[in-house]
């Protein structure tokens, strides 16, 4: 089974439950979820705003979060 990587939010999951947005230019994006496809496509929020993502977490680095 096949896995896919949301590209708002950063999970993994099984790629038959998300959604994949097919773009002009070839490339694709895969959404994990209507959240986080309706975040990035209708409301054009920043990932790092949005506090369910991987990128939020690494800028707000987190109680156990390692350090350089
Ligand atoms: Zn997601």
């Amino acid at each position: 089974m096949a896995t896919a990587k949301c590209v708002f939010c950063g999970i993994e999951q099984e790629d038959y439950k998300g959604t994949y947005m097919f773009k002009n230019d070839g490339s694709t994006n895969y959404y994990c979820g209507s959240k986080c496809y309706k975040s990035h496509i209708k409301l054009h929020r920043d990932r790092k705003r949005a506090a369910w993502t991987e990128a939020y977490r690494n800028v707000h680095k987190k109680s156990s979060a390692k350090k350089n």
